[in-house]
């Protein structure tokens, strides 16, 4: 039995198999070419025989209707090892921004959770972040969901997911941090990423009373970082840490004269 607490648990009564998911394979992306609330208001009626374990609003709400350790009713034969996300949209629709980060930030916790590989299937026997369309007749021959335009995302969402985790992945910029946004709040970011915010505070050495700034880059925990000592340089501690000094330096935004301080979280690429 799972929730994630970054989002909200709006259980249903009915349309679900308690205890009946057997396995998780990977996620599955859905559009339910119809309204956040009035998808719910169908999951919470009885004729429907259908549900989702998560739901997205177009403006960033992130619902969880039922938990992954039961089986919610979303795509016929894929449904005993596969978690659901629907999305708020028509068909032909792409996702938003929101979405995408909501569908990232699930799919992340799913990889921390179930293990879940951070990739892009269109196999019902693989696993990673899949879509309805691709079980074919067997998950209800849903062809046209979520639509090519929510497909063309998929990568996206992995990418983000990765970032999430700390995995990273185009060279360059290291992954596993967050850039902090107008109006944000560590205990509220903890709490979108499903990450307890104190350990977000300890592995970024901020102290009480959690002052962040627009556009600082947190490190989540989950990555490899290295605290500044007195007297260390980056040269250095790429030779100890058998790193090569200029990928630290790239990876933490540091230019000429490299210069680092006492107490500075490194990430480590
Ligand atoms: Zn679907």
């Amino acid at each position: 039995m799972a929730r994630f607490n970054g989002a909200q648990w709006r259980p249903i009564p009915v349309n679900f198999t308690k205890g009946g998911q057997e396995a998780v394979q990977g996620v599955v992306i859905h559009i339910m070419d119809g309204s956040l609330s009035g998808t719910e208001s169908w999951f919470r009626n009885s004729e429907a025989q259908a549900s989702s374990h998560f739901g997205t609003g177009k403006a960033g709400a992130l619902y969880q209707w039922v938990d992954t350790g039961d089986r919610a009713w979303a795509q016929a034969g894929g449904n005993r090892r596969w978690l659901s996300i629907e999305n708020e949209g028509r068909g032909g629709d792409s996702l938003t921004d929101a979405q995408i980060n909501r569908c990232a930030e699930v799919l992340a916790w799913a990889a921390r959770t179930y293990g879940v590989p951070l990739q892009v299937t269109n196999d019902p026997t693989g696993r990673g972040l899949g879509w309805h369309g691709m079980g074919g007749s067997a998950w209800g021959g849903h062809t046209s969901c979520p639509g090519s335009n929510v497909r063309a995302q998929l990568p996206e969402i992995v990418r983000r997911a990765q970032q999430i985790n700390g995995g990273g992945s185009s060279g360059g910029s290291a992954g596993g941090t967050y850039t902090v946004k107008s109006g944000d709040t560590l205990s509220e970011i903890g709490q979108r990423l499903g990450i307890n915010w104190q350990s977000i505070a300890s592995a970024n050495g901020i102290p009480a009373p959690y002052v962040i700034q627009v556009g600082q880059k947190l490190t989540l925990p989950g990555a490899r970082t290295y605290t500044v000592k007195s007297g260390d340089t980056l040269s250095e501690i790429g030779q100890r840490l058998g790193i090569n000094w200029q990928s630290i330096a790239s990876a933490n935004g540091i230019s000429a004269p490299y210069v680092i301080n006492i107490g500075q979280v490194l990430r480590l690429p």
